[in-house]
């Protein structure tokens, strides 16, 4: 029964069991289970978390300090293992730290049926499953280079649809969401992958802002909290910075409001993750729902990490400008704080602020025709103060123009002459893309240096996705490295073809070389897979004893020939050191000789 597998044998295949880079815990478990021979899932359960349901559900999972305990801590402690090798830490910095780590605690020793629900996951409309997700150049990477396709942390984290190192969006895994197959074990090769949005949406979005935020919530240093109150403050202040609520009754302009959100869930194709954003009635609700934690007299808080990342998407432009302005508490000044368990909303503080000898001046220059930004600015003091101050005097704030303020326009010409997407341009205004595009047909010669930026930006992304895969294929046909990137080689191949195929002509080597190289790789890995199931094997049935090269060569036919040449079987040799890292210390000169 695997269930009664001792420890000692679970510590001799210790080495097999080794962390790949970045990768998940339900992916070692899984590889583990393939790698076992193991029939059902259940066993794999009972041998790693002690129990045959236990350890299965890759989101949380269950157990984590029996695996510690039966690998003698080689995979490091329960804690390490939660917090770097899960999705978890995500969720935590929105809640308060004790109650972290009380999740963190019943993890380890046992299970957290109800985090889920106490997440708030179960009741949102986002939904409590967190779907697998995969970077197709990953999995070819870690295919050639580990000899296994894994499953990486940093692409499970919610609200990431992009790969951060190959800028490619990520196939979702239909598989592991509900039915019998959510107590399997599965590897991105094995798994239903589909494509989450079109490579022209992927494009034209700001995936990236999203993706990073995400991640810095998941990388947020333990203990930190968010503080809820703190956060819907801070929003509150952009809202009145850009005018979308206003100065002095912190009312929001529902029709802009909706304008932008609508625009930030069009430019990142967020419909394709979360359809129910399509109808008006879902727009609705979460429109509804971000306006209630800055409602004027009773905000709610929220700790959900996806409604924040909204947020941040709304109002700022990097993870960094949203971090500084949180960590500043410049915000907070305009605010009197309300005392905790009051739920009376925020009150401009700066309004009665008579004794401020800025205000004075501020007041005199706004009179004498100064612009409110430019008068906040020399006063040091933010607009939203100034606006205030500026209207206790009578001073009507400037109306929302019917065609664009200057201020406006400069800025939304230099985004277009950087290239920006029109989507993104017209939602950071707060006017229409029709609007946009008339700015961008007007104003002369920036059509053209729009279109140009565009091309150079694409040009760079494109040229620079195909050197990674020349530089990390080198010895595969052209036909390949197009078959790894379609996308890009198309839209190489239509505007930049010259430079295309300069790249494949000044190909390393030739093609003649290039085939036997290849025959290589295969080889390496049919023999390292090999080396892997017979040590695996002769392990179970050696517990403690030690593996040597010898008897891997006596049951791998065709192994001992090769040996000579293990500089070329790059795989194999690491098969090899790992099956016989246990005696390398005692082991002959011969033997480190081949290695
Ligand atoms: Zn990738």
């Amino acid at each position: 029964m695997a269930s009664a597998v001792s420890m000692g044998e679970l510590v001799a295949l210790r080495p097999l069991l080794d962390w790949l880079p970045g990768e998940t815990l339900f992916s070692l478990c899984s590889r583990y289970h393939f790698i076992s021979g193991h029939r059902t899932p259940a066993q794999t359960c009972a041998t790693l978390f002690g129990s045959h349901r236990a350890g299965s559900a890759h989101d949380v999972p269950s157990h984590v300090q029996t695996l510690v305990d039966r690998t003698h801590g080689a995979l490091g402690t329960a804690r390490e293992i939660i917090l770097e090798r899960t999705l978890l830490p995500f969720y935590f910095p929105f809640h308060p730290a004790p109650k972290s780590e009380h999740w963190l605690t019943q993890i380890a020793t046992g299970s957290s049926p109800v985090m889920k629900a106490q997440l708030g996951l179960a009741a949102s409309q986002f939904g409590a499953s967190h779907p697998l997700k995969a970077c197709p150049v990953c999995m070819q990477l870690d295919q050639s280079g580990y000899g296994v396709a894994y499953w990486h942390v940093e692409h499970q984290v919610p609200g990431v649809h992009i790969c951060q190192v190959h800028r490619k969006p990520l196939l979702v895994a239909t598989d592991k969401v509900s039915g019998r197959d959510r107590f399997g074990w599965i590897l991105p090769q094995q798994a239903r992958l589909q494509s989450s949005m079109d490579e022209e949406f992927f494009w034209n979005g700001d995936h990236h802002l999203l993706a990073e935020s995400a991640l810095a919530f998941w990388r947020l240093p333990r203990p930190f909290a968010f503080s809820p109150e703190k956060l819907d403050k801070l929003y509150l202040s952009e809202l009145v910075r850009l005018e979308i609520a206003h100065h002095v009754t912190s009312r929001i302009d529902q029709i802009r409001f909706d304008q932008t959100l609508y625009g930030v869930i069009a430019a990142n194709s967020l419909t394709k993750f979360w359809p129910w954003l399509a109808s008006t009635k879902g727009l609705r609700s979460l429109s509804a729902r971000l306006r209630r934690m800055v409602h004027p007299t009773s905000p709610r808080i929220s700790r959900h990490p996806l409604i924040h990342l909204f947020w941040i998407a709304l109002l700022f432009d990097s993870w960094q400008d949203f971090w500084s302005a949180y960590n500043n508490n410049e915000y907070l000044s305009l605010y009197d704080i309300a005392p905790a368990g009051k739920t009376t909303g925020p009150t401009m503080k700066g309004v009665g602020d008579s004794g401020d000898p800025r205000r004075a001046r501020l007041v005199e220059a706004v009179r004498s025709g100064q612009s409110i930004s430019m008068a906040a600015k020399q006063s040091g003091v933010t607009v939203a103060t100034a606006m205030s101050w500026a209207a206790r005097e009578g001073i009507a704030s400037p109306r929302r123009p019917k065609v664009l303020s200057p201020d406006v326009r400069v800025q939304l010409i230099k985004q277009l002459q950087r290239g920006i997407d029109k989507t993104i341009a017209a939602s950071a205004a707060g006017i229409s893309v029709e609007s946009v595009t008339r700015v961008l047909l007007t104003e002369p010669g920036l059509h053209a240096q729009w279109r140009e930026a565009r091309f150079s930006r694409m040009q760079e992304q494109s040229r620079g996705s195909w050197r990674k895969i020349v530089e990390a294929f080198p010895t595969s046909s052209s036909s390949d490295w197009r078959k790894l990137d379609p996308a890009v080689y198309a839209w190489l191949y239509r505007n930049d073809r010259t430079w295309l195929q300069t790249s494949i002509r000044e190909r390393s080597e030739p093609l003649a070389v290039a085939t036997q190289r290849r025959d290589w790789k295969t080889r390496d890995a049919v023999l390292a897979q090999a080396v892997r199931l017979t040590a695996l094997e002769w392990h179970v049935a050696h517990p403690g004893k030690r593996m040597t090269i010898g008897i891997i060569c006596e049951t791998v036919g065709g192994l001992r020939q090769k040996l000579s040449a293990i500089a070329k079987l790059p795989l194999t040799r690491m098969a090899l050191l790992n099956a016989c890292s246990h005696s390398l210390a005692k082991a002959s000169t011969s033997q480190k000789t081949v290695l």
